[in-house]
């Protein structure tokens, strides 16, 4: 039977599988433009980094196509939950709570499921404060999935923290822009970012698949 290589647009049944079972915010559609935007950058050769890790759902895909084009996957998260994650909220999932600190921790889930697709030895996880990390790096990527928190204050820092990372042919994909308020559930911060990451003429649209936008790097000037 013939292997699936490093070209695969699409993951194996077993991912696909890990991913549907994983607790998380991304539909099935959107993951798999997501996993093709990741196979894709990763023929540059360069590690492909997600912000918004929460329980591994988008990592997963992201680790198979790293584990495909044989770079890393790196993911950020400070594991604490973004805003409307928080007790009380629309998005809260009470499983993910610490009961001993009484605080939200998704590192434990994460871990579990990334272990549980076989994709642990292709991920390095950074845990903190997206600007915190993004202020310590300076190496080029292939890819930078931005799905952190929703507020303007942080999409905007996960775009200026990151963006200027995204190699030359690289990929910037953005989750939950919604350009028509109607369908804004989590506020429209990414899709301001997606405007801002257009206009500077740094980054071309490729496709658009749900709320997820990915652009290509075509210039400088971010
Ligand atoms: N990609 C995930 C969903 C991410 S939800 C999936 O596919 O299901 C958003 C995550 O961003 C949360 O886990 C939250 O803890 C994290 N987050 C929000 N603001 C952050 C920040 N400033 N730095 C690091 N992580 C942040
Ligand atoms: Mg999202």
């Amino acid at each position: 039977m013939p292997m699936a290589g490093p070209m695969s647009m699409a993951p194996e049944p077993g991912i696909m599988a890990a991913f549907e079972a994983a607790k998380g915010f991304m539909p099935v559609d959107e993951g798999l433009a997501l996993y093709a935007a990741a196979a894709e950058a990763g023929r540059l050769g360069l590690p492909l980094l997600e912000i918004g890790t929460y329980c591994g759902r988008s990592t997963i895909l992201l680790a198979d196509a790293a584990r495909a084009a044989g770079v890393t996957a790196l993911t950020v998260d400070h594991h604490r939950g973004s805003e409307e994650q928080q007790p009380g909220w629309d998005y809260h999932d009470p499983e993910t709570v610490d009961p001993g600190l009484g605080l939200m921790d998704t590192l434990p889930t994460f871990r579990r499921a990334l272990h549980r697709a076989g994709l642990e030895d292709h991920v390095v996880a950074l845990v903190g404060r997206s600007p915190r990390v993004a202020a310590l790096w300076n190496s080029p990527l292939a890819l930078v999935f931005v799905d952190g928190g929703h507020t303007d204050e942080h999409a905007t820092a996960d775009y200026e923290g990151w963006a200027p990372h995204v190699a030359e042919g690289g990929l910037l994909v953005i989750h939950d822009v919604f350009p028509d308020p109607v369908d804004e559930f989590t506020g429209q911060a990414p899709y301001r970012v997606h405007l801002r990451a257009l206009a500077s003429g740094a980054f071309t649209e490729v496709s658009a698949t749900g709320s997820l936008r990915v652009l290509r790097r075509t210039g400088t000037g971010i």
